[in-house]
């Protein structure tokens, strides 16, 4: 009886947070090893669809970079890197596009789906949800020091979001899975970060929250501990003396740009952990860092 009665306390906890969000967007950038670890993907399945039975609406972006690269190792293409950054050329884009897409995409509808929900995959080029225009990165030259351009290939970086599709489909239930694709201006296929993909579509919703999965705990500070807390003017100085820096900084970036939209909070979480989105949403201190305007 005592088990019983704990819980239905652990249900009620839940209740204010139920309440509050009912019929609110949650965007959710999915990716690391809680894409790639069956147990965490099980896990993270289960949380979309009870988010989704309570009323939430999620709206899932995902990324895929390990999948893509042993695709094209299969295929006898070595992955190239600029700056850290993967360079793509045309016949890479066509792997990005056939992986993120089409596999990697339609993996996570159906992962989703087999637990209830109602999935439907689309890349931004569907219902012109994402335009975009090929990225230019500048740089000061060592040698020289005038600015020169790194050349990334088929990078984007978004210039529009047309948000029609993503309503529509919700408006009748569904859950959309977005795959970072685009077109650009000469209709040539774009890929685009994920963490901004998510932090733009989470403006242009004005979505409640933005939670950023990452196979880290959340940022963390100099001597490596955990930032619950975050501001824009905190991140300014972590961005100057280097702390946050690789792939931290679109994530930051994603979480600025949502809250400039209207975006409630921010969140990057550790996807390690399993259920790790019920532990952000569903408990007073949260789990990762949260970052706030
Ligand atoms: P994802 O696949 O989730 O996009 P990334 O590798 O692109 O992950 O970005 C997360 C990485 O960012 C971490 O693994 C870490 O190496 C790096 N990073 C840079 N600065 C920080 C910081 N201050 N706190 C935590 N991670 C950081
Ligand atoms: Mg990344």
């Amino acid at each position: 009886m005592k088990t019983l009665i704990q819980k239905a306390n652990v249900l009620i906890e839940a209740l204010p947070y139920i309440r509050n969000f009912y019929g609110k967007t949650f965007v959710i950038k999915y990716g690391g090893a809680a894409m790639v670890e069956e147990k965490l993907k099980e896990a993270f399945a289960e949380d979309i669809v009870l988010l989704n039975f309570i009323g939430i609406k999620p709206v899932i972006v995902h990324g895929g970079g390990p999948k893509i690269n042993k695709i094209m190792e299969k295929m006898g293409k070595k992955p190239t890197f600029v700056q850290g950054q993967r360079f793509t050329d045309k016949e890479t884009i066509d792997i990005v596009e056939m992986v993120l897409g089409g596999l990697v995409n339609k993996q996570i509808v159906s992962l989703i789906n087999s637990h209830g929900g109602r999935a439907i995959g689309i890349s931004g080029k569907d219902g012109n949800l994402i335009k975009a225009r090929k990225k230019v990165i500048k740089k000061l030259s060592y040698e020289t020091g005038s600015p020169e351009i790194i050349d990334l290939g088929l990078v984007g970086e978004i210039s529009k979001i047309n948000p029609k599709i993503l309503l529509s489909v919700e408006r009748d239930g569904f859950i959309p899975v977005i795959a970072p694709i685009s077109s650009g201006k000469k209709n040539e296929t774009l890929n685009i970060n994920a963490d901004y993909v998510a932090g733009t579509i989470a403006n242009s919703l004005k979505a409640e929250k933005l939670i950023l999965l990452t196979d880290v705990e959340g940022i963390k500070d100099k001597k490596k501990k955990l930032i619950p807390t975050l501001d824009n003017k905190k991140i300014k100085s972590l961005i100057s003396k280097g702390v946050i820096s690789g792939g931290m900084l679109p994530k930051v970036q994603a979480c600025q740009s949502a809250l400039k939209g209207g975006v409630k909070k921010t969140h990057i979480i550790d996807g390690r952990i399993s259920h790790s989105l019920l532990l952000e949403i569903f408990t007073e201190k949260g789990i990762g860092t949260e970052i706030v305007k």
